[in-house]
């Protein structure tokens, strides 16, 4: 079996969003090595913009033989923040509409099972308009012979973002051609910042996802903690266990036995993975050299 398809239903699957400067795949699962960590998120192209680097130089072959070794599963790749699928631009839904094709291909190269993407912003044109304009363009994508999962992540709730709710999410699924292709990425600070009470009753939340979505649906989680109170509808990622949400919530959540088996992702600041890590499973902290931040990754 392919280590990115090695099915691992019982065990907690926790890394980060690590970087793939300069050595592509290699660095990415040599940064993950450095965690202890047994799964990771990448970006194969800049989110600044630009040309993509050729998928043919990220050291696919090497990276998978690595990750083979270390028993690392099941890697996410986040799609560009620049694609917005609900855009009333006719340019900007366009360039995603390429960008997203072009992603499905260079992930199908690797071999990896998930892609993450935002919905989309509605710049005004309203939450209705842009599910429409989402499942326009993911009809004019989708053709059903994909070999991976499109996993739309639930928002915050800022600026003029849709997906930030369940029900917006179900129906983006429901309305599209290919819905088999589709699933979910939840987002801790996302879910807890639009006003979701994943600290006091995540088994709530879990079972309005069931009920709304289906948990077969779900298929990657971001783990961060949130800079923003409750319900302030703001994007911004703390540091684990500095944060609103807090340490031990996020404990609960990582260890929640629905969770078992699916790849949950940090995207918190400075380079503090391998200590966040640390504390999430309980282990004993390691030799100093190992927390020197490797910093650069995105938030997102
Ligand atoms: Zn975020
Ligand atoms: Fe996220
Ligand atoms: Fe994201």
């Amino acid at each position: 079996m392919s280590p990115v398809n090695a099915v691992r239903p019982n065990t907690i699957l926790l890394g980060a969003n690590v970087s793939v400067a300069k050595t592509g795949l290699v660095a990415a699962v040599e940064e993950t090595i450095r965690y202890d960590a047994n799964t990771f998120m990448i970006y194969t192209r800049s989110n600044r913009g630009g040309k993509a680097r050729p998928i043919t130089e990220f050291n696919r072959d090497e990276g998978l033989r690595r990750m083979a070794e270390h028993g690392i599963v099941d890697p996410v790749v986040h799609l560009s923040y620049l694609v917005n699928l609900a855009s009333p631009k006719e340019s900007t839904w366009e360039y995603g509409i390429m960008v997203l094709k072009e992603e499905i291909e260079r992930v199908e190269y690797l071999g990896f099972r998930y892609i993450v993407m935002h919905p989309g912003s509605h710049v005004g044109e309203g939450p209705a308009y842009a599910i429409r304009r989402i499942v326009e363009a993911l009809d004019s994508i989708l053709t059903g012979e994909e070999k991976l999962w499109l996993c739309l992540e639930t928002m915050a709730g800022d600026g003029s973002k849709v997906g930030n709710s369940l029900e917006e999410i179900a129906e983006i699924i429901a309305l599209a051609k290919h819905p088999e292709k589709l699933a979910v990425c939840i987002d801790t600070c996302h879910n807890f910042s639009y006003g979701y009470d994943i600290v006091g009753d995540f088994d709530g939340f879990l079972q309005h996802f069931d009920d709304v979505i289906g948990l077969d649906r779900l298929k990657v989680a971001h783990i961060n903690d949130s800079k923003h109170p409750f319900g302030a509808r703001k994007d911004r990622h703390a540091n684990i266990g500095e944060g609103a949400i807090g340490l031990e919530a996020l404990h609960r959540i990582v260890h929640h036995e629905v969770l078992r088996g699916i790849p949950l992702i940090l995207e918190t600041p400075d380079g503090k993975y391998r200590a966040e890590i640390d504390m999430l499973l309980d282990r004993e902290p390691g030799p100093p050299e190992l927390y020197v931040p490797v910093g650069g990754a995105p938030e997102g």
